[in-house]
């Protein structure tokens, strides 16, 4: 018997044995490198989403990313225009460093070939790299395909110059299917941007307000609308990636390229740079990393491209001179290691405009952002330069500037040093046609 015995535990000692190698086999087979869904939310400010305060439930599934992860609270873009920030989200710089600071010029709109970009580091390191991006202002028109395999900007399924989330759904569903890890895949939603192509009436009428007459209820319903439909298709796509057992090997990153005026500051749409436009979501699922963490640090989205390297364990290096830091420490609580301010800029008021204030059309705007202040510095108006203590004052509605505070001076001095001012612009030279009548469509130009 106690041979017997010892002859099936032997039987059953080399069962177990084979049953770890088979399985220590199959790991070794899988790449551990993680991949990564990076979905970027055009025109989408941070208090328009449930997870960031705001009364209507507009984004049950981005609200649920955020409990399984990391929500940064104070999260900063650099400018309030699709390619320049999405310029800046992939190379983790400053515009007045990647050279990107305009939509309508056909100078400094595009990405220059000799920038670097996240897609590319990762492409190099044996990342496969797919993008599905909703409109022109996100294309290859300026630059934004560098470093992708695919790189899908059909607009057919929508007015041939932007399309609704469900058709970049489809494609970055079909592309998930098949890609092989790890991956980077960008995929970029615009349906918040311009009521030009709606969401379903169900959504549109959930969201109806009950004054009807009200010209800014309505506008602000239909944003809310657009903002639920988006966050629908960002549910579909997050489910997907469960669905293919990816979730637990990549990391997911929801930002917004910009966020969007509702009229405060008298001013409709984006392009300029107050807190309803610059103070975006990001929110990041981290395989293995904390869930429900509110990180309230001041941080950037040029930070998003080099925690990304960290958490990749690519070295930061192969992305140099990024205005951007690594994250991670911060995520890891050390608050120490988080940006100390943030830069953004408006120098394309000579272009853009959508209501009103025709003025700025010729101002150019330069901002620092703190974990308390913030100032704007005019450069063609000085004396309308403004100061905000963002602590008593997130609206920004009492300007402080000239009051002899002396974090104006450091701020000022700051940014001198930044050195991102633009010279007087003599003359606009304009894209082609293809790219103006693009932009028309969107509602860019006058
Ligand atoms: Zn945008």
């Amino acid at each position: 018997l106690r041979q017997y015995g010892s002859a099936a535990e032997a039987v059953l000692r080399l069962g177990v044995v084979l049953l770890l190698a088979v399985g220590v086999g199959a790991c070794e087979q899988r790449d551990p490198r993680l991949n990564v869904l990076l979905v970027s939310l055009d025109t989408t400010r941070a208090d328009r989403l449930g997870c960031y305060g705001y009364e209507k439930d507009t984004s049950p599934h981005i609200d649920a990313l955020a409990e399984d992860g990391i929500l940064f609270t104070n999260a900063v873009a650099p400018a309030a225009l699709t390619n320049v920030t999405h310029a800046s989200l992939f190379t983790g710089r400053n515009p007045f460093n990647h050279g990107v600071r305009f939509l309508l010029d056909a100078r400094m709109s595009v990405l220059a070939d000799d920038q670097l970009t996240l897609a590319e580091v990762l492409r190099a390191e044996g990342w496969q790299t797919g993008a599905v991006v909703s409109a022109a202002a996100a294309s290859s028109n300026f630059g934004l395909n560098q470093g992708f395999d695919l790189f899908d900007e059909s607009f057919v399924e929508g007015d041939g110059h932007q399309r609704p989330g469900n058709s970049t759904l489809a494609v970055a569903s079909e592309w998930l299917e098949s890609a092989s890890e790890p991956f980077l895949l960008w995929t970029h939603f615009f349906d918040p941007h311009d009521p030009k192509i709606l969401p379903p009436l169900e959504i549109c009428d959930r969201f109806k307000p009950e004054r009807v007459d009200n010209v800014l209820l309505n506008r602000i319903a239909l944003y809310d609308a657009e903002v639920y439909f988006m966050d629908q298709m960002i549910g579909q796509l997050l489910e997907r990636l469960d669905g293919l057992g990816l979730r637990e090997r990549t990391i997911v990153v929801v930002v917004a390229d910009h966020g969007e005026s509702h009229g405060e500051h008298d001013w409709w749409g984006h392009g300029v740079i107050y807190q309803q436009q610059i103070r975006v979501p990001l929110i990041i699922r981290l395989p293995g990393g904390p869930s429900g963490l509110r990180v309230d640090q001041l941080v950037r989205t040029i930070d998003v491209a080099p925690t990304l390297l960290s958490w990749l364990d690519v070295d930061p290096l192969r992305l140099p001179h990024v205005d951007g830091v690594d994250l991670s420490q911060v995520v890891s609580g050390n608050p120490a290691s988080a940006p100390t301010s943030a830069y953004s800029e408006a120098v394309n008021m000579q272009v853009y405009s959508l209501h009103g204030k025709k003025w700025l059309k010729t101002d150019k705007q330069y901002a620092l952002t703190t974990d308390r202040w913030k100032f704007i510095y005019h450069q063609l108006r000085p004396a309308e330069s403004e100061l905000f203590d963002l602590l008593t004052d997130p609206d920004e509605e009492i300007n402080l500037h000239g009051t002899g505070l002396p974090i104006e001076e450091e701020l000022a001095r700051e940014l001198r040093r930044l050195d991102p001012m633009v010279e007087e612009i003599s003359g606009l030279v304009q894209p082609d046609d293809r790219v103006i009548k693009a932009l028309e469509s969107l509602g860019y130009v006058n």
